[in-house]
């Protein structure tokens, strides 16, 4: 009966796919086969010292750094981010998360993580929004990896624009100091930092060094996707 009922809905209410926007198959779910065939993965999770994990060299010490896909203009990853972070549209970025965990979950170079903490959004940020597209994604990535997520391990202290739409460099003055560790629940172990997009990785860098300012500390990063030089 309620099978009947979901493909009569499915009938009257076609799903589009989150990359695409066309209407999606029965069977398919969040993102068409054809976007999963063409979505350029990076590979990153298995790549010791790629090009993401270079942005942080000389600022802060990463242990493994990894984007599920490359971000480029007016491509479908930007459509699925703009969809998660404008319209609302979670599941894109929970498929994302759970693509990514699979990947990191069997991963040598992400072994022994403690706890996913997501980039947090200022608050009053949060509240316009009503929610944080990074604990989205670092909800995926907690299911698939079997690992627990502290939202609110990190605060954010200082408000500043959205990051893709600034360009790069001059930019790391700004987000730096932004954000604060809650001491009383910080431990020596291995954290992964949950962003949607790595772009100047200021933000992310500045979310890293409150966690790094504990002795035997280890952070890494688990992304939504990277925007390449
Ligand atoms: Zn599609």
């Amino acid at each position: 009966m309620l099978t009947h009922l979901l493909d009569l809905l499915h009938l009257f209410f076609p799903e589009v796919c989150s990359g695409c926007r066309q209407g999606l198959l029965q069977g398919e779910h969040i993102i068409c086969t054809q976007c999963h065939l063409v979505l350029p993965r990076t590979g990153y999770h298995s790549l010791d010292g790629n090009e993401a994990e270079r942005t942080f060299y000389g600022r802060v010490k990463m242990e493994a750094v990894a984007p599920l896909w490359f971000f480029n203009k007016s491509s479908r990853v930007q459509r699925m981010i703009h969809e998660l972070k404008y319209h609302g549209h979670k599941p894109a970025g929970l498929l994302a998360g759970r693509m990514l965990g699979m990947e990191l979950a069997a991963a040598p170079r992400f072994k022994g993580i403690d706890a996913i903490v997501p980039v947090p959004l200022h608050p009053s940020k949060l509240l316009s929004r009503g929610f944080n597209q990074s604990e989205v994604f670092g909800q995926g990535l907690s299911e698939s990896m079997g690992v627990p997520m502290m939202p609110d391990l990190l605060k954010r202290v200082s408000r500043s624009g959205s990051q893709t739409r600034k360009r790069r460099g001059g930019r790391s003055k700004s987000v730096e100091g932004a954000f604060v560790a809650d001491d009383s629940r910080l431990f020596p172990g291995h954290f992964l930092i949950a962003d949607d997009v790595i772009t100047t990785g200021a933000t992310i860098t500045a979310c890293a060094l409150p966690l790094l300012s504990l002795q035997g500390v280890r952070v890494s990063v688990a992304a939504m996707a990277y925007a390449r030089r």
